[in-house]
């Protein structure tokens, strides 16, 4: 039964690395292998390698060369915006300005943070997966120091209306910063002109390789350090420098923020036919998240009586890769955060599929999850005694 296909569909977790990217880095583990910090000529070769890619970044963002941060991912920017800022800042203030939907990388930071004597607001959203800017306006007090908002949700792909987030948090002069990891290379970003302090993304979402990631940080902003040690990265980001990753990050932001447009076009075409005929072809299945302020690629849809784990794996089976919401299986009871946050019961948060399309799917892929996906929610419902007996009671007993 088990087929050869392999139908990746979950680029929100990881994408692949191209090709190009890969040989761009490869030189750097053999050839060049220098340590930046020391003077001699491979020494150099390193450290023009960094500087190129610092130059890339700053280009895909628009910021200046020297506001790039390179650090081991999208948790480490996300720990050193919030924590870096909130110690950094805490005289003036102890208040931190957060979502309900935020990535755990932010919302643990800042459940951290809570028992380190800050204190923090998780603003709502509505049940699209949009935070309200009304909202976040009122949720400001003198003490905020920080606003922490996603740019791109993991999930749901839901897109914040960042440009206006960013000019409320200028407006009371407190810091911005967003989460970016899911936009980059799919939504243009201008920090200068969005009015973000301070930005996080990761090479492995968008192309790149794992384990490396940057944080912009606007000129001026007092934060401090998370990694103690040498003086790398303009003494405040110590350790020697990744340096084969750094120049894959800087490999691939340069092609996914070269032609934006175009690649959404092909990616959001082929996620709107599959998200229509999903919804046509399988009765009590819904979509999650707004169906225009989306991640291109992004399709997450609840399917009532089925629980998703059992799904994945029967998707699995098929070489379908998605991802769901749920976590019966895993021995969490709890649904998605984020699920909930938007309003769901938990019922049918642990039916959701997350599907996350990237630029090696084919309209071909598409045709095959439509011809076996509604096989499979079926299969799953006729062993459902949720879906027998069609009670919405339980969720995690199928
Ligand atoms: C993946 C992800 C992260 C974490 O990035 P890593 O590089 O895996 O540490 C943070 N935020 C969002 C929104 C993500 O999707």
């Amino acid at each position: 039964m088990a087929s050869k296909r392999l139908i990746y569909m979950d680029h929100s977790a990881t994408t692949y690395t191209k090709p190009e990217v890969v040989n761009a880095m490869l030189p750097y583990f053999t050839e060049y292998f220098g340590n930046p910090s020391s003077i001699y000529g491979i020494a150099r070769d390193s450290k023009k390698a960094v500087d190129t890619a610092r130059a890339q970044v700053a280009k895909a963002l628009g910021a200046d060369v020297d506001e790039i941060y390179f650090t081991s991912g999208g948790s480490e920017s996300d720990n050193w915006a919030i924590k870096g800022v909130a110690y950094s800042n805490r005289k003036k203030g102890t208040h931190i300005i957060t979502t309900q939907i935020e990535h755990h990388a932010v919302l643990h930071t800042c459940q951290f943070l809570e028992k380190e004597g800050f204190a923090v607001t998780y603003l709502p959203v509505d049940k699209y997966g949009l935070v309200d800017p009304t909202e976040l306006e009122r949720a400001i007090t003198d003490k905020t120091i920080l606003i922490s908002i996603m740019y791109a949700n993991n999930e749901i792909g839901t897109i914040e209306p960042i440009t206006e987030l960013g000019t409320i948090a200028r407006k009371h002069n407190i810091y911005f910063h967003t989460d970016a990891v899911q936009a980059i290379g799919n939504v243009p970003i201008n920090v200068k002109e969005q009015n973000i302090d301070l930005l996080s993304l990761s090479a492995h979402k968008f192309y790149g390789p794992k384990g490396v990631g940057a944080l912009y940080i606007k000129k001026g902003v007092r934060i401090e350090n998370l990694i103690h040690g040498g003086g790398q990265e303009r003494k405040k980001r110590a350790g020697t420098e990744n340096i084969a990753g750094i120049v894959g990050l800087g490999k691939a932001i340069e092609i996914v923020t070269a032609d934006i447009p175009n690649h959404n076009v092909k990616i959001k075409s082929m996620r709107d036919r599959l998200l229509k005929q999903v919804l046509e072809k399988i009765p009590h299945s819904q979509l999650n998240g707004h169906p225009e302020k989306r991640l291109p690629g992004n399709f997450n849809v609840s399917f009532e009586f089925i629980e998703g784990e059992s799904m994945l794996l029967w998707l699995d089976d098929e070489g379908i890769c998605g991802s769901t919401g749920s976590a019966c299986t895993s021995g969490s009871l709890e649904p998605s955060h984020v699920l909930l946050a938007t309003g769901l019961s938990p019922e049918v948060a642990h039916g959701s599929l997350r599907l996350t399309l990237g630029d090696a799917n084919t309209d071909q892929d598409i045709d095959y999850v439509l011809d076996v996906l509604p096989k499979v929610v079926t299969k799953l419902r006729e062993m459902s005694p949720l879906y027998l007996k069609s009670t919405k009671e339980g969720g995690c007993n199928v």
